[in-house]
C-alpha cells in the first residue's frame, strides 16, 4: 500500500520529501485510527533524525496535500479539530460511527452500509457515492439518549 502510494504521488509529480515520506508512514502504521495534525506532529516529533524537527505547519500542508490526491481521508468533527487516515491509493472501505459525547470514532466496514445504499437507491434514484459515510450518535460507553 505504501508502495502504490508513493507511485500515485510520482505519477501527479509530487515530490516525496523526508518529511512528507515520515508522515505518510505514520499514518500508514496507524491505520484504523483517526489522528488530529497535533498527534501527528507529536509522533513525528519523538521519532529520530532530522524529520523530528519538522513544524507544525509543515506537517499540516503534507495532509493537505495527501488528503488531495486522495491518499489521506479527513474526518471532520463538530467541535473539535478534524481527523485523518490514511486510506491509500484505492477507494476507502469503511464508514464512521461518531459519538456526539466523547469523540470517539469507530469504524464499520462497507457490507454493513451496503443494504442501505441499496434501499436508498431503490427508493429515491440516488447512488450514494463511495465517500465514508458518517453516523452520530453515542456509544457503548455514553449510552446516552439522542
Ligand atoms: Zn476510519
Ligand atoms: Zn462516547
Amino acid at each position: 500500500m505504501l508502495e502504490e502510494s508513493y507511485k500515485l504521488l510520482k505519477e501527479r509529480e509530487i515530490r516525496i520529501t523526508p518529511q512528507r515520506k515520515a508522515i505518510l508512514e505514520i499514518l500508514y502504521d496507524h491505520r484504523g485510527e483517526h489522528l488530529e495534525i497535533e498527534d501527528i506532529h507529536r509522533m513525528l516529533s519523538a521519532g529520530r533524525g532530522d524529520t523530528s524537527r519538522t513544524g507544525l505547519a509543515t506537517v499540516y500542508r503534507a495532509i493537505e496535500l495527501f488528503q488531495r490526491v486522495g491518499l489521506v481521508y479527513r474526518l471532520p468533527m463538530d467541535n473539535s479539530p478534524g481527523r485523518y487516515e490514511f486510506i491509500g491509493p484505492r477507494a476507502p472501505d469503511h464508514h464512521h460511527l461518531i459519538c456526539l459525547e466523547c469523540g470517539r470514532v469507530e469504524e464499520i466496514d462497507d457490507r454493513l452500509v451496503d443494504g442501505f445504499k441499496k434501499r436508498i437507491m431503490k427508493a429515491k434514484g440516488f447512488t450514494v457515492s463511495e465517500r465514508p459515510i458518517k453516523v452520530y450518535g453515542y456509544c457503548r460507553y455514553c449510552k446516552k439518549r439522542p
